[in-house]
């Protein structure tokens, strides 16, 4: 609850940017998880001052607040799950390439693909590209430290951070470094509120690294027999002595379902989606060498991509898998491990084991190249208790094998109950004892993390 002092002096903060009827209550509710809980106020910032004068506020009046991107997370951190105010950035969203540093200086609010094409006209290149980039912001991934399909040769949003503006809980102000490539004075605060999950501080402004544009981008689908088949053709393509851009593995179902929902008709046991960039010469001739190295797990089929059409229908059919598989059933419960790449066959048959075992639909695709599977129970509500099982079953084997629980989605409300198996009872001390300092009265995205 807000006290109705606290309210007052939001409203004189900002005036008609904070809503508290209930179409906009009931919109900023929930995310991509869809766990709701409703906020007592919805306000949107224009600037850093509001959201420095927002927290003091909260530490006076002791109410949460909730910052929040655009809600595709499936971890439920923009959920208000102890009501108070939803903060939300969508109305920052400043953004200037600087060309020469190669440096972008971004808002919170902006759209990541917004940010990718803008430093395209420059001919330069920001590599993280979470499968939700239309509609996520760059705040959320920040917050997340978001990866997607190109990490496994770009690396995560962590790996582009040279600065950052953060707002902490107090409602003081910090910047940590701007646009240098290179800064060692002190401790890498950087690396505590990237992937802190609104915990910890407001990002407000960050300096991101971009790279020239790689001239040519091709994917290759390779469809297989059966999963089997298509995850150790994945291990032993990354042995042949190439990384490729990304690649993706899709299941049947996520095939069926991703196929259906864009109208085409592919069929297979399992396909890999692998993609590679460079200029001319090199990518026909890291093609050639895929396909030699993928001939010998006989795939049942290979297409290229030979021109930028062909190119975005691979990525679409990629792109649309999540949204495609809601469909399927009610409820998706959806995790995504991560385990070392040599594991992944091994990994992928213990999550149809699951399935079998638990009797409930089981979806698999991801970042196979960076051993980050998602892994999606589908269920109907009286299957629920049975597919927590089968969640809980999973994330103590893939923890037993030196796996995470967590590659890109973030902890949340959703794993919090299991952060503490992974990490061990000395680092999960340490890190509450850095919320604790940070954020004594416990204000800042409340209930998040850590339970
Ligand atoms: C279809 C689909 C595909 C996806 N694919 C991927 C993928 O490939 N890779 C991947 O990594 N993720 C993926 N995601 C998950 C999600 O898109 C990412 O986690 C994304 O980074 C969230 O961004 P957002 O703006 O929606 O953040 P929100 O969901 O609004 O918030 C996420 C977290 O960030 C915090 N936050 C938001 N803004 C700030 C800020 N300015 N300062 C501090 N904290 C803040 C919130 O409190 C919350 O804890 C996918 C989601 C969907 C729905």
């Amino acid at each position: 609850m807000i006290p109705e002092q606290a309210k007052k002096a939001l409203k004189k903060l900002f005036g008609k940017a904070l809503r508290e009827d209930p179409p906009h209550l009931l919109a900023y509710s929930t995310d991509a998880t869809r766990i709701e809980a409703r906020p007592d106020a919805v306000a949107f910032p224009v600037n850093e001052r509001q959201i420095s004068e927002t927290l003091k506020l909260a530490n006076k009046y002791k109410f949460p607040v909730v910052p929040r991107g655009s809600g595709t997370g499936f971890s439920g951190g923009a959920v208000p799950i102890e009501g108070g105010l939803v903060l939300s950035l969508s109305r920052m969203r400043y953004l200037k390439i600087h060309g020469e540093d190669m440096v972008a200086e971004v808002e919170p609010g902006l759209i990541t693909e917004e940010l990718q094409r803008e430093a395209e006209k420059h001919g330069l290149f920001y590599p993280p590209d979470p499968a939700s980039l239309k509609n996520s912001t760059i705040g959320g991934n920040l917050a997340e430290n978001a990866g997607g399909p190109r990490c496994l040769k770009y690396g995560v949003t962590k790996n582009y951070v040279l600065g950052l503006r953060v707002v902490l809980p107090s409602g003081e102000i910090i910047e940590l470094g701007r646009g240098l490539q290179k800064n060692v004075a002190g401790y890498d605060l950087l690396g505590l509120f990237i992937g802190s999950e609104g915990t910890l501080g407001v990002i407000t402004r960050a300096w991101l690294k971009l790279i020239p544009l790689p001239p040519l981008r091709r994917s290759l689908r390779a469809d297989f027999r059966n999963v089997r088949e298509a995850s150790l053709a994945a291990t032993s393509l990354l042995s042949c002595g190439i990384l490729p851009s990304a690649l993706e593995f899709v299941d049947s179902e996520s095939l069926k379902a991703a196929s259906s929902y864009l109208g085409i008709e592919i069929k297979a046991g399992a396909s890999l989606i692998i993609q590679v960039d460079g200029d001319e010469l090199s990518v026909k001739s890291q093609m050639e060498r895929i396909k030699r190295c993928l001939k010998e797990n006989s795939p049942v089929s290979m297409v290229v991509s030979e021109d930028e059409e062909q190119e975005e229908e691979v990525w679409k059919l990629r792109r649309s898998i999540s949204p495609a598989i809601n469909r399927l059933k009610p409820i998706k419960i959806n995790e995504d491990i991560v385990v070392p790449r040599s594991l992944i066959p091994q990994a992928v048959d213990f999550v149809y084991s699951l399935g079998k075992k638990h009797s409930i639909m089981v979806v698999v695709f991801g970042h196979m190249g960076d051993g980050n599977l998602h892994v999606n129970f589908m269920v109907e509500e009286e299957e629920k208790p049975r597919a927590e099982e089968a969640v809980k079953e999973l994330f103590l084997w893939v923890i037993k094998k030196g796996g995470a629980i967590s590659g890109e989605h973030g902890i949340g409300i959703t794993k919090a109950s299991f952060l503490r198996a992974q990490l061990g009872e000395e680092s999960y001390r340490l890190m509450k004892g850095i919320k604790r300092l940070l954020d004594p009265k416990n204000i800042l995205n409340p209930g998040k993390i850590f339970l």
